[in-house]
């Protein structure tokens, strides 16, 4: 069995340069520990932003805000970002990250817990929503997530491999990540067996579903 870190190694040596400035952030992120998506995952976001086109998009999870930069860049012109963080050394980098970027006023920062966030958000909002915050929590942030979905939306959710242990039984995971290892395979089950979405789970990076929304639409 050939494991995920060499598919990702295998990947993301074919990744095209990026933007100069963009990518140092993405070092200096890496270099604090930071846990910014997968560059492998990176071009698979892009390839969705491509087909998606997406408008208007809500993060859950900025960190530094590298995830953020990256999306809008390639989002169309005089589309916008929401993205929420709930960390005050977190909020105070992605407020420089922004506006050292120039993208203050197409990136809007929530700051809180997103399950009190996404209740202030009104319904039927954002076209692209991307999941990458505490993967324990991902179940109870998909009522939210959907109602702020708008028909057709992309929903994407990073980390579900859990750095594979995802994979094991859950007796064989360590007691302190049994709680988010069954977190996180009720969030798949919930994903798969919700028919207003569409769910892929795709192996890049550490993991990602993608779904669609099907739901909310008129007759
Ligand atoms: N999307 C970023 C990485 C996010 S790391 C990137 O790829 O560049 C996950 C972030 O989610 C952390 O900064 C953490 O503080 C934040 N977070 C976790 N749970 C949260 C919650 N419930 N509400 C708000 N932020 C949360
Ligand atoms: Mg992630």
């Amino acid at each position: 069995m050939v494991d995920l870190d060499r598919i990702n190694t295998f990947i993301h040596a074919f990744s095209e340069e990026e933007n100069g400035a963009i990518e140092e952030l993405y070092r200096e992120a890496v270099r604090d520990g930071v846990p910014v998506i997968r560059p492998a995952a990176k071009s698979f976001l892009k390839v969705m932003l491509d087909m998606k086109k997406p408008m208007s998009a809500l993060e859950i999870g900025a960190a530094v805000g590298y995830s953020a930069l990256y999306t809008i860049s390639h989002m169309p012109g005089g589309s916008h970002l929401s993205t929420i963080e709930r960390d005050e050394l977190m909020i105070k980098r992605a407020k420089e990250n922004i506006s050292h970027f120039g993208m203050a006023d197409r990136i809007t920062l929530y700051e809180g817990d997103a399950l009190e966030v996404l209740k202030t958000l009104p319904d039927r909002s954002y076209d692209y929503i991307f999941v990458d915050a505490a993967k324990g929590q991902y179940i109870n942030f998909l009522p939210d997530v959907k109602r702020l979905a708008l028909p057709g939306a992309l929903i994407i959710t990073d980390n579900i491999f859990q750095d594979g242990t995802i994979f094991e039984s859950r007796y064989e995971v360590e007691r302190t990540d049994r709680t988010i290892h069954e977190r996180i395979r009720e969030y798949l089950v919930a994903l798969k067996n919700d028919n207003e979405l569409d769910t892929s789970i795709i192996p890049v990076g550490d993991g990602m579903t993608v779904s669609i929304y099907n739901g909310a639409v008129s007759s």
